[in-house]
């Protein structure tokens, strides 16, 4: 997973012209409705000013939370402004913003570049159009298509956003949708499981049995297949899963475990192993990794270790910490005693 330095500053719904069935900005921020404009650069002023000089050169304000491009014209240039005035005096090196497909088209990208926006994300989620349709987005998937190329074709870093367990998806169209972003020309990735939350169309439709959602099993499986494709592309991954925190907890159903995206990250690893072990009833494994990854296999119960030896079949494993640069693991099989 690539780390970065991010300065996030929220941008609440309010920029948003549509509502999306699984759409809570105020209970995945944690953040309420719009502020007027003064005291919401009041805000981001302080925040900056609390930063000091960036140390690294992929430090970025990130502006996420709603669609950005979408907010009032005014709004958008002023935070942009007071951004790009910090930038210049070194406390980040660029911009990030995230937005949806319908909200980009060349002269929103000619004023984003003029204030120093670097990454553009966007909130692709499905490229099944019945996908799109059931989840109410409001655009198509041409409308995604369109917008990469445009924003790499203007010269930005494009990140694209998934959804894991929408309604109406199945594990092959999550696939597809992977493979379009990388086919997109995306330079970076984030998967989110579905959460439901109160207060959602889609919490509606969940208890009234119009949509059920993944157990935590099933979306840790199909989203660690979709990062799977973007690990191949050499995509870099940004994040797994939803933040924690008190809403992600209270939220009544979905994928709503705070440690979600570790968890994807043991399967990812444990599918890299079982298929480098093969059939190994009768083996230990031993298995290389780096240190700072062992976690992945060892936490949460050695969920990760069960996983491997389920479907190897093999009698035990032993895993050492290893100076790997890579990702990739390193599996050895031996006769115990
Ligand atoms: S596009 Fe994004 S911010 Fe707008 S309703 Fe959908 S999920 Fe919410």
């Amino acid at each position: 997973m690539k780390t970065h330095r991010n300065i996030p500053f929220f941008v609440p719904h309010a920029g948003c012209p549509h509502c999306c069935v699984f759409c809570s900005q105020v209970k995945i921020t944690g953040h309420g409705a719009e502020k007027d404009l003064e005291s919401e650069l009041r805000e981001l002023r302080a925040l900056l000013d609390s930063c000091g000089e960036a140390k690294d050169k992929e430090s970025r304000i990130a502006f996420f939370g709603g669609s950005f491009t979408a907010i009032e014209r005014n709004r958008m240039e002023s935070l942009l402004s007071t951004a790009a005035e910090y930038i210049r005096k070194g406390v980040a090196s660029g911009i990030r913003i995230s937005t949806r497909p319908d909200c980009i088209d060349g002269e929103i990208l000619a004023v984003l570049k003029k204030y120093g926006v670097t990454e553009i994300e966007l909130g692709i989620q499905s490229t099944d159009e019945r996908v799109l349709a059931l989840c109410e987005r409001g655009h198509t998937v041409r409308d995604s298509d369109n917008a990469c190329r445009l924003i790499k074709e203007h010269g930005f870093t494009l990140g694209g956003q998934m959804m894991i367990g929408l309604p109406g998806a199945t594990a092959e169209s999550e696939l597809q949708t992977a493979r379009d972003i990388v086919a997109w020309g995306a330079d970076e990735a984030r998967v989110y499981p579905l959460v439901v939350f109160e207060g959602t169309k889609l919490c509606e439709m969940t208890l009234a049995g119009e949509y059920v959602p993944l157990s935590e099993e099933e979306a840790v499986k199909r989203a660690a297949d979709c990062c799977r494709v973007f690990i191949n592309a050499g995509i870099a991954l940004l994040r797994i899963g939803l933040h924690a925190s008190e809403n992600l907890a209270e939220a009544p159903f979905g994928a709503n475990h705070p440690a979600i995206g570790e968890k994807v990250q043991g399967r990812i690893y444990a599918d890299i192993i079982s298929s480098l072990a093969g059939e190994s009833a009768g083996s230990v494994l031993e298995v290389k990794i780096r240190r700072e990854d062992i976690s992945m296999l060892t936490g949460f119960g050695r969920e990760a270790i069960g996983y491997i030896l389920k479907t190897t079949r093999a009698d035990g494993i032993k895993v050492l910490p290893a100076r790997y640069r890579r990702f990739y693991p390193s599996v050895k099989k031996y006769l115990p005693g």
